[in-house]
């Protein structure tokens, strides 16, 4: 199943609403019949942030592929913000559909590109040496995980769990990696039997097809569920399915507690019900969600 892509179907709010005292934004209104049975994440800025900085690998990776078919007029800086834009738009899916663009950009100023698989195994092999350190220091304990974690990723996943929340981890990043890192950041003992990543052909796995699994293996409506993510994709096929989608605005590099920008809005309009910088109030949103009535802003 092909991924799709990015369509903004929903308006961003003429104010911002927040649960009270808290930086917990309340987008849409939601009267759940009843609590979340199942919780689904995406990986990579949603819980971990062991690749954080993967943009300025990939970036610069491509710009370098692109810049000997440049068209006449294209420089180096116009070529950057081309990629720059087209990465950006392709967030969320899996990194295949980034590098099979960057193979049309090549083709369609008459290069010879190289097959996408080739560009990402590149890509990869970059991103691997950047991030080793950090694996590594994981690995041995000289790192602790809550360095490389989203703020409070352990107190929603502890409040879930103590909930009944069956959780599950689906990323758009190469499955062994998926599972490598998230045992890496103690995170496998939540998701015991459901971690999900891209398989060797990326028609084989997709978030949407994740979620379609839960519901029917659970017998459940997808009004049962709640997901949270820093993607698109993920909000979008949670919202496409009537479920609780939970926009997690990450500033990754930062940690500020303030949402990124960029990601609130984009996440907003792909279906958002409520938008989150990080996990450092898990107790409020998670009685927020609880609370009878409904969630979201007021109707
Ligand atoms: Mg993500």
């Amino acid at each position: 199943m092909l991924e799709r892509d990015y369509t903004p179907s929903f308006e961003l709010p003429e104010s911002e609403t927040f649960l009270q005292d808290s930086s917990i934004e309340l987008v849409r209104f939601r009267r759940l019949a009843s609590p979340p049975q199942h919780a689904l994440f995406d990986f990579d800025g949603t819980l971990s942030l062991i690749r954080e900085g993967w943009i300025d690998i990939m970036v610069p990776m491509m710009l370098e592929a692109l810049l000997p078919f440049a068209r006449k007029g294209e420089t180096e800086a116009s070529l950057a913000i081309l990629v720059r834009d087209f990465v950006a738009e392709l967030t969320g899916k899996q990194t295949i559909y980034q590098m099979m663009r960057l193979a049309e950009e090549i083709s369609s100023r008459g290069g010879r590109a190289r097959t996408p698989q080739e560009y990402k195994d590149e890509y990869h092999e970059r991103l691997m040496s950047r991030i080793a350190q950090r694996r590594e220091g994981l690995r041995s304990g000289s790192i602790a995980p809550t360095d490389y974690l989203v703020p409070g990723s352990l107190d929603i996943l502890k409040a879930l769990k103590d909930r009944g929340v069956s959780i599950h981890i689906a990323s758009g990043t190469d499955e062994a990696f998926v599972l490598e890192e998230a045992s890496l950041l103690g995170l496998d003992t939540y998701a015991p039997a459901s971690i999900h990543g891209a398989k060797a052909d990326h028609r084989s796995f997709s978030k949407e097809m994740v979620i379609r699994a839960i519901l029917k293996d659970n017998r459940i409506e997808g009004s049962r569920l709640v997901a949270f993510g820093d993607g698109y994709v993920e909000i979008s096929d949670c919202a496409a399915v009537g479920g609780l989608a939970v926009a997690v605005a990450s500033d990754e590099a930062g940690r500020s507690g303030r949402p990124d920008p960029w990601k609130r809005e984009r996440l907003i309009r792909a279906g958002a019900d409520i938008v989150i910088p990080d996990y450092r109030e898990a107790a409020a949103l998670v009685d927020h969600i609880w609370s009878a009535g409904g969630t979201g802003a007021s109707p």
